[in-house]
């Protein structure tokens, strides 16, 4: 089965690499050509366009930042869709709205596509092992038929219901993943200033209730190591929190603390820092109190 992959940053490298190991043929295509180097060098073909690497392709997988560019990739007028034939079927493993999902999956339709929103979870280490989470939603024969792609991709593959729905869920779950990164930064730097050991507060911590992702992955992998290049850019969490609050007032629900978590990432990209990896955040309540969390 040949794969077009769409967007190879630092997860799609990942991905289209493990693609690659499990035997698919695969073809790349992003905007920035270094992107598409990495992927090159893990064994991932080389194409010039998104309607390039769609019509080499039986399936395509996009994963771009945000659902704008997904839509753009697929349906202008130069998009992967222009090559596309009836029957074929496109999987969207970013994180984005889920009313712009519904939007692609009845565009595609129109042509006769199949679409899935399948976003992921579980950041570069996971996409790397071949071991993320994906969320896929939308037509469930497609799903059937894709999910040994998927599975090449993640470990835990859930299909769960209509188009848009994989969306909903990741944005659920991506607002919780800000709120415990602002709570374990503001834990970290009050532990600081207590004068606390901070490897044994986080040991501590990572063995009692307050342990979260964040506190296991974030804080010694980027907090500690002071060097937030690479993992999951500032700017894309707040994409997700803002996304997830856009979701919550259209359906008036309160989302006191996603709300409050999406403004601490929007001080991150004010300073210059989004395109860092989220735990940067810590350094704006280092520099209110005049500490460092450096063990
Ligand atoms: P990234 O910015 O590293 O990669 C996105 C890639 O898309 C870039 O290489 C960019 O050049 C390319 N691109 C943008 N517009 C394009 C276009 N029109 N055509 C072709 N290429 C284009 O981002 P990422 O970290 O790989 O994340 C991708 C998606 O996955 C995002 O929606 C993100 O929220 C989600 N996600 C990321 C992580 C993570 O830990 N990094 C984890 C789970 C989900």
């Amino acid at each position: 089965m040949r794969i077009g992959f769409i967007g190879t940053g630092m997860m799609g490298a990942l991905m289209a690499a493990n693609l690659v190991q499990k035997g698919y043929e695969v073809t790349g295509y992003d905007i920035v050509a270094a992107n598409l180097e990495k992927a090159a060098a893990m064994g991932v073909k080389k194409g010039r366009s998104s309607k390039e690497v769609a019509a080499a392709a039986d399936i395509v997988i996009t994963m771009l930042p945000e659902s704008k560019d997904t839509k753009s990739a697929l349906l202008d007028t130069e998009g992967a869709a222009e090559a596309m034939k009836p029957g074929m079927i496109v999987i969207d493993m970013c994180t984005g709205s889920p009313t712009i999902a519904k939007e692609i999956a009845v565009a595609l339709a129109a042509r006769g596509i199949a679409y899935l929103d399948a976003p992921v979870s579980g950041g570069v280490a996971k996409a790397s092992d071949g071991t993320l989470s994906i969320m896929a939603s939308g037509d469930e024969e497609a799903y059937q038929a894709c999910l040994p792609v998927l599975q090449a991709m993640g470990q835990e593959v859930f299909y769960v219901g209509q188009s848009g729905n994989g969306q909903t869920i990741k944005l659920i779950n991506n607002m919780l993943t800000g709120i415990n990164l602002v709570g374990i930064c503001e834990g970290m730097v009050l532990g600081m200033k207590a004068g606390i050991d901070p490897k044994l507060l986080l040991q501590i911590i990572n063995s009692s209730s307050g342990e979260s992702y964040s506190s296991r992955i974030k804080i010694p992998g980027f907090v500690f190591k002071r060097n937030f290049n690479g993992g999951f850019k500032a700017k894309l969490q707040h994409k997700d929190l803002s996304l997830a609050t856009a979701l919550a007032r259209e359906l008036q629900v309160p989302v006191i603390m996603g709300a409050m978590a999406q403004q601490y990432f929007m001080a991150a990209l004010s300073g210059g820092r989004g395109e860092e990896d989220a735990s940067v955040i810590v350094t704006l309540l280092e520099k209110l109190t005049g500490t460092e969390v450096s063990p």
